[in-house]
């Protein structure tokens, strides 16, 4: 870790020491290679889902199946 931030911030880290460490059991979904991106946020009638654990597990995949789940109920909405 000090390793890490050394190169993160371009600093001498070989005397830093460990405040806390935090480990946190299924903190994200899992997302095995060759797992399916995004899939329909439709699961019934009007029911929309949406969720990092629907597309990747990120900030960026919550944003994107947000922006799907969205996207897909305007579309029926419309049609
Ligand atoms: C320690 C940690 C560090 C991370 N760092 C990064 C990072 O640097 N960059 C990055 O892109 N991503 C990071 N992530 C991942 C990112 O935080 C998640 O992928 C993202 O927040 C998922 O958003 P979400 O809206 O899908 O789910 P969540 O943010 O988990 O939101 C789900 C919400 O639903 C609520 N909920 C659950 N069950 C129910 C229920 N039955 N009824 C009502 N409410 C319910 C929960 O309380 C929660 O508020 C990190 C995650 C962790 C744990």
């Amino acid at each position: 870790m000090r390793r890490h931030l050394a190169l993160l911030w371009g600093a001498d880290s070989s005397d830093w020491s460990l405040i806390a460490k935090y480990e946190i059991p299924k903190s994200l979904p899992i997302f095995a290679p060759g797992a399916q991106g995004v899939t329909s946020a439709k699961i019934s009638n009007n029911i929309y889902v949406a969720g990092d654990y629907r597309s990747t597990p990120s900030q960026n995949g919550a944003l994107l199946s947000g922006r799907l789940a969205a996207e897909e109920l305007l579309f029926d909405e419309r049609s």
